[in-house]
């Protein structure tokens, strides 16, 4: 099943081209009901709909270290710190935007406005302390990831070895297009992952890459306790603009159109805007201490 969000939080499936509104208020409740919910009876074209964020999670445990390719690749970045395998902290679910959404250049704050593609495993049934054997029942679904990141905010927050702030900016967090139920992905260890900006091919990597699977990172981080509906990212592939020789040359800028595409999920599409063309005034003066 694709389950989207849609219009102002409206929940539905896809029936070919069409919607089939579910009688559940949200997509979070839709899990917190482990699926038993019916249909309203309407039916709407995809085409004729707006679709939004396909959940917004309780909790949006953000990952990193999982692909050995791009930790090799950070190398040459000189973080202070290195990005060890593990890694957790809890993103900003209010940064959450969905399929079409403008991602906000806040030219006050950052010059280094980076792209990172994701898998993001969407949490069905609740659990805590469980066995990589016991994570692929706790596993609901899958959705994708672009994990906007300021990088030059992100070196100044990595001389304390920690991030948070780079990643977490209102419009960071691109999530969609919608979430793929488990059952419709064949082998969550065997999809292709390519991401691309204007069309030109960026970063390409696959699950199979990473260093533990996905029910053992779902597993490894149990013990903070999964709620339904809550999110998790399993780290990025290789092909970050920071990472370039030149750079300056693949950072994002306004205009730019990022696709984030996984096999078997889908492709999430976002645009960045200024801030002039997203608030209708400058940005506003950078408060720094
Ligand atoms: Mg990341």
């Amino acid at each position: 099943m694709k389950l989207v969000t849609f219009d102002e939080g409206r929940v539905g499936r896809l029936d070919g081209e069409d919607v089939i509104e579910l009688d559940v208020p949200s997509t979070r409740a839709f899990f917190e009901l482990d699926g038993k919910v019916g249909e309203t009876g309407e039916r709407v074209k995809l085409a004729d709909v707006r679709l939004r964020a396909p959940i917004q999670p309780k909790k949006f445990f953000h990952t990193a270290g999982n692909f050995a390719d791009h930790h090799n690749e950070l190398q040459a970045v000189d973080w202070s710190h290195p990005v060890h395998k593990g890694i957790v902290f809890f993103q900003n679910v209010d940064a959450v935007i969905g399929p079409d959404d403008p991602i906000v250049y806040p030219e006050h704050l950052t010059k280094e406005l980076d792209y990172e593609l994701e898998l993001a495993v969407v949490i069905g049934k609740p659990g805590k302390f469980f066995t990589p054997e016991e994570a692929v029942e706790h596993i609901a679904g899958f959705t994708v990831f672009n994990d906007i990141t300021a990088r030059d905010i992100q070196r100044r927050e990595m001389e304390s070895g920690v991030f948070s702030f780079s990643k977490a900016i209102d419009t960071f967090c691109p999530i969609g297009p919608w979430i793929v139920t488990a059952d419709e992905v064949p082998d969550m260890m065997d999809l292709a992952m390519e991401l691309r900006v204007n069309g030109e091919v960026r970063q390409t990597g696959h699950t199979k890459q990473m260093r533990v699977s996905i029910p053992h990172l779902v597993a490894y981080h149990s013990p903070q306790i999964f709620s339904a509906g809550d999110l998790i990212t399993t780290g990025t592939v290789s092909g970050v603009a920071a990472v370039q020789p030149n750079p300056f040359d693949f950072y994002l800028k306004p205009g730019d159109v990022v696709e984030a595409e996984i096999e078997h999920v889908g492709t999430l599409r976002n645009t960045v805007v200024s801030w002039q063309e997203a608030h209708g005034e400058p940005a506003p003066e950078r408060v720094d201490w």
